[in-house]
């Protein structure tokens, strides 16, 4: 363990208000599976989780939980201990002391808070500290123009409740409080159109986009109307068969770049094999999960993004089944893939998922 990462609690991690349960399952779970001890420090619609491991090697837990690997998390970094109790007059002296004593240096210092409406309040707050806490840090030497792309994140959980952490470049997400925030269009047809959108930042590198979202391929859209997510695909100039009994959006059929069929979802099959398959199907998890691999293993697609919606209880373990089957299955058929799932910014109580066939 490096002099830096000395003094650490602990990984911080952010998720959506209300998954800290499933978040901490999902963590301990993998944290087990590597042979690791963890114990979670969570309040339940919080919005984030402090994993702590038994044996004191956070650098050891962090190797294990790569935010890459995790679906209900949004951001993680390793974490010192929480500054709790700061006085109004000066919050600043204790946070300064303990980055200083943490030896750090750092590119960039970013405040944030939990994705909550208290989280929300302390936004006046963070800006009147902005500013002088960059000026003392810079004084000090730990903020500097090269630290090999480390930051600082100030994470209030509260006015007087503040946990510092520390990030490095591939480790993290590089979007404030793990959000990507985007515009709804205007001209799309519904509002899950931005579900479709996030998942393709978050899971296709933009430099890959051109040749893997390209003018003129074939795309399935399984539970389509009224053509949010179709209307994405066709704005890469895409042709897409849209399957579903409820009506399209007419500006979207007049494209003349979409043949909408109403039947099935559960039993259609392409004319052709396509590039992409999105599904949105409000249905049991795993009945959607086993639809996609049968897709995936007969080739009727090369890369698919489908949403799993999880409405029960132990979200975490229906993930993990409904993944793993799509993985058996391909394993099974000695087909290559590479699998991810998140809970995006834009998805409620559903996950998204992402498989490309090698
Ligand atoms: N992604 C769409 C968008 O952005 O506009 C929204 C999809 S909506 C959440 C789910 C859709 O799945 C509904 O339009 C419903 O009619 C359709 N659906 C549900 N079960 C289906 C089935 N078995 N076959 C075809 N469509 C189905």
């Amino acid at each position: 363990m490096g002099k830096q990462e000395e003094g650490f609690a602990g990984l911080l991690l952010y998720c959506r208000a209300g998954f800290e349960g499933d978040l901490t399952a999902e963590l301990t779970d993998r944290a087990a599976a590597a042979g690791l001890g963890g114990f979670a420090r969570v309040q339940a619609g919080a919005g984030f989780v402090l994993f702590e491991p038994a044996d004191g090697r956070v650098a050891a837990l962090e190797s294990v939980l790569a935010l890459e690997h995790l679906v209900f998390a949004r951001q993680v970094f390793p974490a010192l201990p929480a500054l709790a109790g700061l006085d109004r007059s000066d919050r600043l002296t204790p946070i300064i002391g303990q980055v200083v004593a943490a030896g750090w240096q750092v590119e960039s210092i970013w405040h944030e808070t939990p994705d909550t409406n208290d989280g929300k309040a302390l936004r006046r707050l963070i800006r009147a500290l902005e500013r002088p806490l960059a000026a003392v840090l810079k004084r000090q030497g730990v903020l500097r123009a090269a630290a090999h792309g480390q930051r600082l994140h100030v994470f209030w959980c509260a006015g007087d409740r503040v946990q510092l952490g520390l990030s490095r470049p591939g480790r993290r997400s590089e979007w404030p409080g793990g959000i990507l925030h985007l515009r709804s269009p205007r001209e799309a047809p519904s509002r899950s159109t931005l579900k479709l959108e996030e998942a393709w930042h978050t899971f296709i590198p933009r430099e890959a986009w051109d040749e893997r979202l390209a003018q003129g391929m074939q795309a399935v859209d399984l539970g389509a109307a009224p053509g949010g997510w179709t209307w994405q695909l066709v704005r890469r100039g895409m042709y897409v068969h849209a399957v579903d009994n409820g009506p399209m959006d007419a500006r979207l059929m007049a494209t003349t770049q979409v043949e909408h069929h109403r039947e099935d979802a559960f039993t259609w099959e392409p004319p052709s094999p396509v590039r992409w398959l999105v599904c949105d199907i409000v249905d049991k998890p795993a009945r959607v999960a086993a639809r996609m691999a049968d897709w995936l293993e007969a080739g009727w697609c090369r890369e698919a993004i489908f949403n799993l919606k999880l409405p029960m209880k132990s979200r975490w373990q229906t993930v993990r089944q409904c993944l793993g089957h799509i993985e058996d299955r391909l394993q099974a058929a000695g087909i290559g893939y590479r699998l991810r799932a998140r809970q995006l910014y834009h998805d409620r109580e559903e996950i998204t998922v992402h498989v490309v066939r090698d």
